[in-house]
């Protein structure tokens, strides 16, 4: 068997060695005599598996203690209708960031829930920058701001100024709500900023099919609008993120991660690496005289997505075939954009970064 290296935004790549562990675990669990998969929710074998997983994630991420965890079936698309639901009282204001495709899918699952405001987009622009704060026309009595962390599509991210990005906004009273889905865990962050933030898992965190919402948990007393039980996080909450049967594999394998990224060294770790990662690709690009290229500004460039493009796009089907030939896969971009798309999460290790590179300044010399 040879594994590549898997580029592919999401489904992800996952650490071989969780991989090894899900299937050594997939016919037995402990002494539970049957799969992980195959036993109850409520029972004592996964209900250490649930509360593990939250603690890791605790650790990982450096949750305070005022603000919930929960694992949710469905992805962060379910979520985006779920957050007005829950958290704006009906047709309230509620004001949206566009950096990107998830920030606008983020307004069509909310849109008939809220008196929504776009409250500054780049969309004219193609998505390439993120508006300066100081021309968002955010609405004082707004139940929340929406941001798009990362987008996975447009590869634009919010990046700490220090780091000569552009930072998250302080939004005063309004909570901010940040989509984190394509780069959480990905670097240090300071929780408390944040009302809430939300990922599905399949980029950083496991497999798709859970997703992760932490929020702050006074937001929990808000009255939002009239919904069905199972779409209430406050209930969610009291049963422990188990008001239905809850995707259990998922959540076992999102656990592994979690104790997988905690013993490679942790965020920080991460942080370093994917700085490495992101340096390394941008600079092949940057440095290849135009044969392949980057629109985005360089201020908010994603470490976690990075679209490109050939020169001459009639060359793009050779390079797909020869980088597979190569054992690099997932390397077509988006439908929305095209050309070409690495997403390098942290299961990708800087040698496949590398590996992608020299393969990118082979395809030019042949092609160039
Ligand atoms: N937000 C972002 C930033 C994403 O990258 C994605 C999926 N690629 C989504 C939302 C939608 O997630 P899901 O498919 O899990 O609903």
């Amino acid at each position: 068997m040879s594994r590549a290296y898997n580029f592919s935004p999401g489904p992800a790549a996952l650490p071989e060695s969780v991989l090894r562990q899900a299937q050594q675990d997939m016919l037995e669990w402990g002494d539970a005599g049957a799969s992980i998969v195959e036993i109850s929710h409520r029972g004592p074998e996964f209900m250490a598996v649930a509360a593990a997983a939250e603690a890791d994630l605790r650790t990982l991420l450096s949750i305070p203690d005022d603000y919930a965890v929960l694992f949710l079936p469905g992805g962060a698309t379910t979520q985006q209708a779920l957050l007005p639901l829950n958290f704006a009282a009906p047709g309230q204001r509620a004001d949206y960031v566009l950096t990107g495709h998830w920030g606008k899918t983020a307004t069509r699952q909310a849109h008939a829930y809220v008196d929504l405001n776009v409250a500054a987009s780049s969309e004219a622009g193609g998505f390439r920058d993120i508006p300066q704060a100081g021309e968002w026309r955010l609405s004082p009595d707004a139940a929340y701001v929406h941001v798009t962390a990362n987008e996975t599509i447009h590869g634009v991210e919010f990046r700490p100024a220090a780091a000569g990005g552009h930072a998250f906004p302080d939004t005063g009273d309004v909570p901010l709500f940040a989509d984190f889905s394509s780069s959480i865990a990905s670097e240090p962050l300071d929780i408390s900023r944040f009302g809430a933030i939300y990922a599905g898992a399949q980029k950083n965190l496991g497999p798709v099919g859970i997703a992760v919402v932490i929020v702050r948990r006074d937001l929990l007393e808000r009255a939002g609008q009239p919904r069905a039980d199972i779409f209430d996080y406050r209930l969610q909450l009291a049963a422990e993120s188990m008001l239905n049967t809850p995707p259990t594999w998922n959540w076992y394998l999102a656990g592994l991660v979690f104790r997988w990224m905690l013993d490679e060294g942790g965020v920080a770790e991460f942080a370093r690496r994917n700085a490495e990662k992101a340096r390394l690709l941008y600079a092949a690009i940057d440095g290849s005289g135009g044969f392949y290229r980057n629109e985005v500004d360089a201020a908010v460039r994603s470490r976690m997505n990075v679209p490109f493009f050939l020169a001459d796009d009639a060359h793009d089907a050779a390079f797909l075939d020869g980088a597979r030939a190569a054992g690099l896969i997932g390397l077509k971009g988006h439908r929305v954009l095209g050309g070409m798309r690495a997403s390098i999460y942290n299961a990708m290790p800087v040698s496949g970064v590398a590996a992608l590179v020299d393969y990118m300044q082979a395809f030019q010399q042949r092609h160039g």
